[in-house]
């Protein structure tokens, strides 16, 4: 089988690595990809978020299943435009992608589904957005309505700055602050079944202590040995099952990988979020444990025969990522910079590359997160300790990363 993965980040390196280990997948192309992703994939210069013509690449290279990474392209339409063509698609419709495109309509499915979530408000005028600060009190949570890459969302205890970020989005989401531990489970769906992947956590925030501002992620780790041992079996049965179910119900059905965002708060898991694709880093840990082939299991997910896939299997031990981020990150970073020693890198850690790009035969910094290390051990501690070691001979100007990713765990 022929797979074509559509995206440029961790992500897809990790997507991408996993999939060329699966016995059956003979080839893996990528659109556009990365100088990581070069090494384990053909790549193709394709916009990712034109659904016609990553429809046209899917055809022409007669590839047997695509499997899109970022929001964008699913909420541009590319899952539709791939199946349309007659080629297995793991990725929900445009329409079913809203469940992350649009925050309003994912409290609509979550209240529809009864699934256990903070209390919201859905605002536009600054009167409404004041009222409902008001009545959620603070820390105050205010929410982009549209598609932010993970960046929309602020949570301030500072009544001024909520209101100002609200009439900088327009139309936004105001809701109850939910205290506790954040975990990430991906579910991954048939359109009428769905299977739990392990729980991983992010660390969201640019600097170490969870200060700074939001990234799209800094690092990440599985297993979670703090989190209760029915952590998956519960968040399947009272959100992913409802919601799958839910979206079936309005003609929707989700294909692909339902992101569930939790806070483990004292009344159990509340949703977040909902994301329509995998997460990034937490992508990197939970595919470095599975040991099942990803290209068959993520063609069960396309074809709707999850049903009879039967369990996965996991490899023992943990893995951690560290994500390397270039000068200014999360601000408009400085690209271009050489990256040097990645060939120093083995053993128990390796490299996935996310905003890189070839200089002649260089590495060269090409965007906010540049690349993640990813490091394997029997237990965190040593998983841990293989990813930072790896960190430090990984040399970059100006990049910066945090030295507790994991901590939580130790
Ligand atoms: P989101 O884009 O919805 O995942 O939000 C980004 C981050 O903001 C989350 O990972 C949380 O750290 C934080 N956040 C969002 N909503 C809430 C909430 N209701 N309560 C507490 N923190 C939140």
């Amino acid at each position: 089988m022929r797979v074509l993965v559509i995206g440029s980040g961790g992500r897809e390196h990790a997507l991408c690595r996993a999939l060329a280990a699966d016995p059956e997948v003979t080839e893996v192309h990528c659109a556009p990809g990365n100088a990581g992703i070069a090494r384990v994939a053909t790549l193709h210069a394709v916009t990712p978020t034109d659904p016609d013509r990553v429809a046209g690449l899917a055809v022409e290279l007669g590839a047997g299943l695509v499997v899109v990474g970022p929001e964008a392209p699913l909420v541009a339409g590319v899952a539709d435009a791939v199946r349309a063509a007659g080629v297995p698609c793991f990725g929900p419709s445009a329409e079913a992608a809203r469940i992350e495109g649009s925050k309003a309509f994912a409290k609509e499915i979550m209240a529809a589904a009864g699934v256990p979530t903070a209390r919201s408000r859905t605002c536009v005028t600054p009167e409404e957005t004041a009222a409902a600060l008001d009545e959620f009190g603070a820390p105050y949570v205010v929410k982009d309505d549209g598609l932010a890459a993970g960046k929309g969302v602020v949570v301030t205890g500072d009544r001024d700055e909520a209101l100002r970020h609200a009439a900088a989005c327009g139309r936004v989401v105001i809701e109850e602050f939910l205290d506790g531990p954040e975990v990430s489970l991906f579910a991954l769906c048939d359109g009428s079944t769905a299977v739990p992947l392990q729980p991983a956590q992010d660390h969201k925030r640019a600097y170490d202590g969870d200060e700074g501002p939001n990234t799209g992620g800094m690092g990440a780790y599985t297993p979670l040995p703090w989190a209760p041992a029915d952590l998956a079996e519960r968040v399947m049965a009272e959100t992913v099952i409802p919601t799958v179910t839910e979206l079936a119900r309005r003609g929707t059905p989700y294909t692909g990988v339902l992101f569930v965002g939790l806070a483990l708060t004292a009344d159990g898991p509340k949703v977040i979020e909902f994301n329509a694709r995998f997460g990034d880093p937490e992508t990197q840990v939970v595919l470095d444990r599975l040991a099942t082939p990803l290209g068959r299991l993520l063609l069960a997910c396309a074809n709707g025969t999850l049903g009879g896939f039967g369990p996965l299997s996991w490899r023992e031990g943990a893995a951690v990522t560290v994500v390397v981020a270039a000068e200014n990150y999360p601000g408009e970073p400085v690209k271009g910079d050489v990256i040097e020693g990645l060939s120093d890198v083995g053993g128990d850690a390796y490299v996935l590359h996310s905003g890189t790009a070839a200089d002649g035969d260089r590495v060269v910094s090409n965007g906010g997160r540049v690349l993640s290390v990813v490091g394997t051990g029997p237990d965190v501690a040593a998983a841990r300790a293989a990813a930072y070691e790896a960190v430090g001979r990984v040399r970059m100007r100006g990049s910066h990363h945090r030295t507790d990713i994991a901590s939580r765990a130790l």
